[in-house]
């Protein structure tokens, strides 16, 4: 490896990778939604019943978030800064598929 995964913008073939990963993880995840889903209609204790509910939503939030990377990976826009368009570095998305912002921008968020 010649060039720095930590600095350099995602190339076509990684950008491939990614939505096949992208695709994999939505197929999985939507697959346990449904599960979720029948164990939650086929439960009758309460207790069980509110701890899958919460799966469910945390599960569908995953499928959102899924989604919408893989809408930006349509669009081109994967691997861009949804806030100042910097390309986010390869390294940044191979550890965080889903990241929307680069770095400075993310901490700006999460200092709010
Ligand atoms: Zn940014």
């Amino acid at each position: 490896m010649t060039t720095s995964d930590e600095f350099t913008a995602i190339s076509e073939p990684q950008r491939q990778a990614m939505r096949a990963d992208l695709e994999e993880q939505l197929h999985r995840r939507e697959v346990q939604l449904r599960d979720l889903r029948a164990a939650v209609d086929g439960g009758n204790d309460d207790t069980a019943r509110l701890a899958l509910l919460a799966d469910v939503a945390a599960t569908e939030r995953a499928v959102a978030e899924l989604c919408k990377a893989l809408e930006r990976v349509e669009e081109g826009n994967y691997g861009r800064c949804a806030d100042c368009t910097a390309v986010i570095p390869f390294g940044r998305l191979k550890i965080r598929p889903m990241a929307r912002y680069c770095i400075a921008c993310q901490r700006r968020h999460e200092a709010r």
